[in-house]
């Protein structure tokens, strides 16, 4: 949907499937699907293999916090973003609105009702695989897997004081909360969980290490 700059499609392969992975990296992704990856002759990034639309599974025709957290994320790790686009429907902020690596008003784009149900992201392959690689870094590990839930159950046998544990986030929780409950820290939570990178916003359903 958005424009591009003629002439400056990155041409460097398709990213749509890098930018899929990234999104496995955002705390909150078991409620991110993907609406959009590849189109051609939509004459933006998505014709040229380089974006996709994210939406929010649970909320996905007003805008939601999930989504709108995902961009700020996304922005925090500084990535090369060709486009992020998102608008919200909260007072309390504008949305999420960079073109070419540069924040720029909500106006730039036009359209910003358009993308109050989802998040249009645009990177190149490289900016996409240079990002991939800080967030595996950060993480020490590969994403978390949807299988990884299966493995709560409470009856299992302890096996080696070293295992992980992980805990999902329920409504009214706080970090600290959180830490105190399983007698860690603040701190200690976040070496954990990279991915959190705002101590104060957390949010029920994202399962995070704990140990
Ligand atoms: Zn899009």
């Amino acid at each position: 949907m958005p424009i591009y700059n003629p002439g400056w499609p990155p041409n460097d392969g398709d990213a749509y499937p890098l930018i899929r992975d990234i999104a496995k990296y955002f705390p909150g992704s078991p409620k991110m699907k993907v609406s959009s990856t590849k189109r051609n002759g939509s004459a933006d990034y998505h014709d040229f293999g380089n974006a996709v639309d994210f939406y929010d599974a649970y909320d996905n025709d007003r805008g939601s916090r999930n989504m709108r957290e995902f961009a700020r994320w996304l922005w925090q790790w500084r990535g090369y973003y060709l486009e992020l686009i998102h608008s919200t429907p909260f007072a309390d902020d504008n949305g999420f609105y960079v073109k070419l690596g540069k924040p720029v008003s909500a106006g730039f784009f036009n359209e910003p009702g358009d993308h109050l149900n989802h998040i249009h992201l645009a990177m190149s392959h490289k900016a996409a695989t240079e990002l991939l690689a800080k967030l595996k870094a950060a993480q020490g590990a590969s994403p978390k897997k949807s299988s990884a839930k299966k493995s709560t159950s409470r009856k299992a046998a302890p096996k080696k004081a070293a295992a992980k544990k992980s805990y999902t986030i329920v409504a009214g929780d706080t970090l600290s909360g959180i830490a105190d409950k399983h007698k860690t820290t603040v701190g200690n939570l976040q070496k954990l969980n990279p991915t959190i990178t705002n101590p104060d916003y957390i949010q029920a359903g994202w399962t995070i290490r704990v140990s």
